[in-house]
């Protein structure tokens, strides 16, 4: 499609969600749910194309499809489709003596329509978790996958043609282009998931409409770990969660900072959990079928020139620093010696590489957390709670765990995302959910003689004296 094609098929689409957002409105919870049941079953229906897609654009390994892409919307579909009557009922709220007479209660009416913008990460959980908090709150959505693994594109593309009618759900695939004319339209919501610098072009075109936003971000998540941490527990957490999808996962554990004096003791049981995660045989993480690739040429070049710079300034490669530019395989990389003049401190690493920043006390640690950007997410590993009830007092993140990293990302009750540079808003069942909904007040006031008549003018004696009570006693 030419830039004139797009534009006009673009504005045709959304002309036609907007009227079928009307109809929208007065949709049952049965409705709704009965759309993400058919989307549920697609999804359970089609592991193996997904697993096929997956592996096609970035060798991403079938069992870690598995968790990371269709255990999430899986879960997703499911909690909605349980808790959904619930969200969308109307909540009363109580009535002051003020409002004497009158009954009041909130309404979720849906936004309207909505844009999704999704990364190439997790392209099929971050594209459809946020299509079933649209389809949930009653929103048309126009799905921007991304480009970078058009294999996957093109399958949510295919399913989202067999299950939707296009005025309620199309998918428009495509980079730069397709996004530019995506935001200059009108749209209620717009759900971007990315990198914070194309977050910040997202809003500033959301600004033009004063369209509401939900920002899903990234940044780097810190982990914090204190002498009082069971080392070799933390160890293997901490490398599990950052090398699942060779290190390119937005709440990865971006760096550790770890007491000076228990370093050595610390890498020595990360260089264990590695081995065992991916080298058992001692033959090379390269030939491990659970250990995903780069997800393209610049990502790769950008990760080799991070560990060169920083082996330039004086960091040690504890462990790992084989590349092989073919396959795009970076070895999961352990950096010591790490200082903040080194490039791999300075923006969110995305990539297999694990920086360890020493400290001496535990404040100073959270001083150096504290000048960076709020992160997405804070990891703190320690068998002292009012230690870890201290750290997450005194940081701001999008979320916190203690004691593992990642895990709150798939706990269905608790809201996601960042704060700040590293996002606005919430996702995830009813957070998602509420993103994508007005929640309307409404009040119900009876007919003929109203407590609020007695305030208007003419304000003689008697009203005075009433309006003189009210501020005293209420
Ligand atoms: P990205 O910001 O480069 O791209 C995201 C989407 O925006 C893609 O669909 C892309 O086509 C589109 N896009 C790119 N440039 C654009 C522009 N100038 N104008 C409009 N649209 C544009 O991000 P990415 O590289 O795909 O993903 C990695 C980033 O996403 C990381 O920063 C990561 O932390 C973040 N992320 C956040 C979450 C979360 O849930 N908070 C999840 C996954 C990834």
């Amino acid at each position: 499609m030419n830039d004139g094609s797009l534009k006009y098929r673009v504005e045709k689409v959304l002309k036609a969600q907007k009227q079928h957002a009307l109809h929208l409105r007065t949709s049952t919870a049965a409705e709704r749910i009965g759309w993400i049941k058919k989307l549920h079953d697609w999804v359970q229906s089609h592991r193996e194309v997904i697993r096929e897609a997956m592996h096609a654009d970035y060798r991403k390994p079938f069992t870690e499809t598995d968790i990371s892409e269709i255990y999430p919307v899986v879960s997703e579909a499911k909690h909605t489709i349980q808790k959904l009557k619930r969200w969308m009922s109307n909540k009363r709220v109580s009535t002051p003596a003020t409002f004497l007479g009158t009954k009041a209660h909130v309404q979720y009416e849906p936004k309207g329509s909505s844009l999704i913008i999704a990364p190439w990460n997790y392209p099929f959980n971050l594209a459809v978790c946020p299509l079933i908090s649209a389809v949930s709150a009653g929103c048309t959505a126009i799905i921007k996958p991304s480009e970078m693994t058009p294999r996957v594109s093109s399958l949510i593309h295919s399913m989202i043609g067999e299950l939707f009618d296009e005025n309620h759900v199309w998918v428009l695939e495509g980079g730069l282009e397709a996004s530019q004319v995506l935001l200059e339209q009108l749209f209620d919501h717009i759900f971007f998931t990315g990198s914070p610098a194309v977050g910040k072009i997202v809003m500033r075109s959301a600004s033009n409409h004063l369209s509401s936003v939900t920002l899903e971000l990234g940044g780097k998540s810190p982990v914090i770990i204190t002498k009082n941490a069971d080392l070799k527990d933390a160890a293997r957490k901490i490398a599990s969660t950052k090398f699942i999808n060779c290190g390119q996962t937005c709440v990865a554990p971006d760096f550790v900072l770890s007491p000076r004096s228990v370093r050595d003791e610390f890498v020595n049981h990360l260089k264990e959990a590695i081995t065992t995660l991916y080298d058992r045989d001692g033959t090379g993480v390269e030939l491990s079928p659970d250990y995903g690739r780069i997800v393209n040429e610049r990502h790769f070049n950008r990760l080799n020139e991070l560990v060169a710079d920083a082996s330039g300034k004086g960091a040690v490669i504890a462990r790992g620093g084989k590349n092989i530019p073919d396959e795009k395989f970076i070895e999961p990389t352990i950096l010591t010696h790490v200082s903040a003049a080194m490039a791999v401190m300075e923006d969110e690493i995305f990539g297999p590489i694990l920086p360890i920043v020493d400290y001496e006390d535990l404040d100073k640690a959270l001083d150096f957390v504290n000048d960076m950007q709020k992160p997405l997410a804070l990891y703190a590993f320690s068998k002292n709670a009012s230690e870890l009830n201290t750290i997450f007092q005194k940081t701001s993140s999008g979320g916190a765990v203690a004691n593992d990293c990642v895990l709150h990302f798939l706990h269905p009750e608790l809201p996601f995302g960042g704060v700040n540079n590293s996002g606005i808003g919430k996702s995830h069942g009813h957070y998602g959910f509420l993103e994508f909904s007005n929640p309307k007040g409404v009040l119900k006031q009876r007919v003929g003689l109203t407590a609020a008549s007695l305030l208007l003018p003419p304000y003689n004696k008697v009203k005075r004296m009433v309006i003189d009570g009210l501020l005293k006693y209420f």
